[in-house]
């Protein structure tokens, strides 16, 4: 019997809270056969989304060989085969290791975006990554864990550049986070965000701290897993005295949408007047 061209759909979950998946994602789950999910961060969107009958299987237990043959098997007897990860399927997902052995096999396969951690935990801190005149940079990274960061790419580089700065898959290694921030000329009183369980309903937790005292408050809320770092220069933002506007909205900064406008013209416009003096 000819096999059914399937196509093994990534797709990305988001962070945890089942209504951050994508419409295309969840589209896709609801006519799934096959879903092969990664762990206990998006088994929710798998079971709440997927059609009765559907084969759910977590991939916590499994190698990358089994989890090929378990997709290459589900790809013989289903359309739409779903492996779905946290966040963003692209961002520390091992995306290449799964999708070679399916191409070699002449198996289709596409990539559905996913909301990322790093995005929902500045959500669930109310803080912005990028700040005119502050930052305009983020980086994504972590620091080495069993897997050891390529060279040049140590936190304590990255970290020389005073940008925002997402780290993923850290949390057990805030000692190291804390001496590579301190040896790039971080200081003490520097702002660090760790959020646990972005998204979660009912289980998120935002910790607020500093280069100095974030580790202990981490320790004390007894966080060790599922926590994205952001330290960053514009962190806390909201409640400074001064602030550089954004380019975009200011008034003398012109666009595509908008003209600019000289400063007279602009408070004529906020008393409600057209550049001639009238009534607009
Ligand atoms: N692809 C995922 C990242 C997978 S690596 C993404 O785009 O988000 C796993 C790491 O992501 C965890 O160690 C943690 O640092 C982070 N993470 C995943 N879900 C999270 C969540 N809901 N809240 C905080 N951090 C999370």
């Amino acid at each position: 019997m000819a096999q059914p061209p399937a196509t093994v759909w990534f797709v990305g979950a988001g962070p945890g809270d089942p209504d951050l998946i994508t419409v295309k994602g969840r589209r896709l789950l609801e006519r799934a056969g096959a879903i092969l999910f990664a762990g206990s961060l998006v088994d929710q969107a798998a079971t709440q989304y997927a059609p009765p009958g559907c084969d759910i299987r977590d991939s916590k237990d499994m190698t990358l060989d089994e989890m090929t043959a378990w997709l290459l098997d589900a790809c013989a007897r289903h359309d739409t085969v779903v492996r779905l990860q946290t966040g963003d399927p692209g961002l520390y997902g091992a995306l290449v290791e799964l999708t070679r052995p399916l191409e070699a096999a002449g198996v289709t396969w596409k990539v559905v975006p996913g909301v990322s951690s790093a995005m929902a935990s500045a959500a669930a801190a109310g803080e912005t990554l990028t700040l005119p005149e502050v930052t305009q940079t983020v980086i994504l990274t972590r620091v080495a864990g069993r897997t050891p960061m390529p060279p040049g790419e140590e936190l304590e580089a990255l970290a020389a550049h005073r940008t925002t700065l997402c780290l993923f898959l850290s949390i057990t290694l805030l000692h190291e986070v804390q001496r590579a921030l301190r040896a790039a000329g971080w200081a003490e009183d520097a702002p660090v965000v760790v959020v646990h369980k972005a998204s979660w309903p009912g289980e998120e937790q935002v910790v607020r701290g500093t280069l100095a005292d974030i580790k202990k408050k981490c320790q004390a809320a007894k966080i060790a897993s599922q926590a994205m770092i952001i330290a960053s220069p514009a962190l806390g933002a909201r409640a400074w005295p001064d602030l550089a506007r954004s380019k975009l909205y200011d008034p003398a900064f012109g666009h595509r949408f908008r003209k600019a406008r000289s400063p007279a013209t602009e408070l004529a416009a906020a008393a409600g007047l057209t550049s001639s003096g009238d009534p607009a």
